[in-house]
């Protein structure tokens, strides 16, 4: 018998079973992954940013996370000699248009208590990023970058250290709540426990289900986002990372540049509807998983409201030329034949009924379990904060 069975061997179920351990060493947990590997899906597949609490609602799950979360990040890193560098990133308006939500990005960053905000002219601009073009722009200097794989890895590392499990290769099928026991069914074997933790990202909504007789009202739609990379000789045309300003209404932050801490830059990711959760290519389709996603009211209503920036992606998806012009509006001297094919990454992204696409962290809870059913971005950068706050959901219960 186990106290806590958590579900997810990604940045988010990492933390949560490191901060769990630290906290009660007696506790029984185990982490069930159904890869062989920790770190297979959104946190092995993402752009590597440590955000900086820009973007979010001051008041939110996501600012009061990532502001934490980013300090006990880099607190980590220190400890555990993990490589990062904290950069900074600048926010590039290309249209004039964009300056009114350049300037709310500025307040917001402000009341998340982000010192050094500093707005650029174009020549300022060019100064940290010779080669970007804009009407006006923000310096950052929190952002930065690391590779959450390696961070996710020391987790488990340490999480296995302080004694606690992690099973690999279990794909969790069934689980059965009952008054004080639950059953989690996988492919290989079967655990009794006290309480059940959801961290399974792009199955979140699934696993959820498994957790509970009544409807759960979000699903996830996976974003798939892909990356170029540039090419070796052109990457003198990139310092750091480069952002648009992001469109308000949609929850991605647009195709920016970003330098990788082991080396090389990437362009990307967009953000196109994928056929598949785990759909990485273009050519992966479940059409059982599809047909789910199209089913859903709530992503009939996002269609419907966003089918003309949905169609553009999809265009720039397909078309390298149209996926070089956007670059192109932030460094012009970008050519296609400086791109090269990088990966991509699934992003999971809760939508409800009504076809709101969940923009905050959501953590839904019932007797039995604790279901993390939306960590999108910036997850990473604030997981160990997540972390901490789904444990002291579980120990408020033992
Ligand atoms: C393209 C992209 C770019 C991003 N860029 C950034 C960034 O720069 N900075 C940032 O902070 N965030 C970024 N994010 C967001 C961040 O990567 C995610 O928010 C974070 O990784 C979510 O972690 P997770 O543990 O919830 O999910 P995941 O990493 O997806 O982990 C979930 C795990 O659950 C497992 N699982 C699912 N179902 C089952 C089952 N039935 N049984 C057993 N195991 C199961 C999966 O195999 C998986 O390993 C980005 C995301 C994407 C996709």
């Amino acid at each position: 018998m186990t106290d806590v069975v958590i579900i997810g061997g990604g940045i988010v179920g990492l933390a949560t079973a490191l901060q769990l351990k630290q906290q009660r060493p007696g506790l029984k947990v185990v982490l069930i992954e159904k890869e062989s590997a920790v770190a297979r899906h959104q946190t092995g597949h993402n752009s590597g940013v440590i955000h900086s609490g820009l973007y979010y609602k001051p008041g939110s799950l996501k600012a009061i996370n990532c502001i934490r979360g980013y300090q006990m990040l880099i607190d980590f890193c220190n400890a555990e000699n993990i490589p990062y560098d904290l950069c900074g990133k600048i926010v590039v308006a290309t249209k004039q248009e964009e300056l009114p939500q350049l300037e709310t990005l500025y307040e917001r960053g402000q009341l998340n208590g982000l010192g050094g905000l500093k707005k650029l002219t174009l020549p300022e601009m060019r100064e940290i990023e010779p080669h970007v073009k804009g009407v006006a722009g923000m310096f950052v200097p929190q952002t930065g970058i690391v590779d959450y794989k390696q961070v996710s890895d020391k987790y488990a590392e340490k999480f296995r250290a302080l004694g606690g499990e992690i099973r690999l290769n279990e794909r969790v099928e069934q689980i059965t709540p009952g008054t004080s026991l639950s059953i989690v069914v996988t492919n290989r074997d079967r655990y009794e426990t006290k309480l059940v933790v959801n961290c399974a990202g792009l199955y979140s909504d699934k696993i959820a289900q498994l957790t509970q007789r009544d409807p759960v009202n979000v699903r996830i739609v996976p974003f798939r986002g892909e990356y170029f990379k540039i090419r070796a000789e052109k990457q003198y045309l990139v310092k750091n990372l480069i952002y648009p300003v992001p469109d308000p209404n949609f929850p991605f932050l647009g195709v920016h540049f970003t330098r990788m801490v082991h080396g090389g830059v990437e362009a990307g990711p967009n953000a196109v509807l994928a056929f598949q959760r785990e759909g990485y290519t273009k050519s992966d389709i479940n059409l059982k998983e599809l047909f789910e996603t199209l089913a859903w009211p709530g992503f009939q209503k996002v269609a419907a409201k966003y089918w003309q920036t949905g169609l553009g992606e999809m265009y720039r998806s397909f078309s390298k030329s149209a996926f070089t012009k956007a670059l192109q509006e932030l460094i012009p001297e970008v050519q296609e034949s400086d791109l090269e094919e990088g990966g991509a990454g699934v992003r999971a992204q809760a939508c409800d009924r009504t076809g709101g696409l969940l923009d905050d962290f959501a953590i839904l809870e019932t007797d039995k379990a604790i279901n993390v059913v939306n960590a999108p971005s910036p997850a990473a950068t604030s997981s160990l904060a997540i972390g901490q706050t789904v444990s002291q959901k579980v120990l408020a219960r033992f």
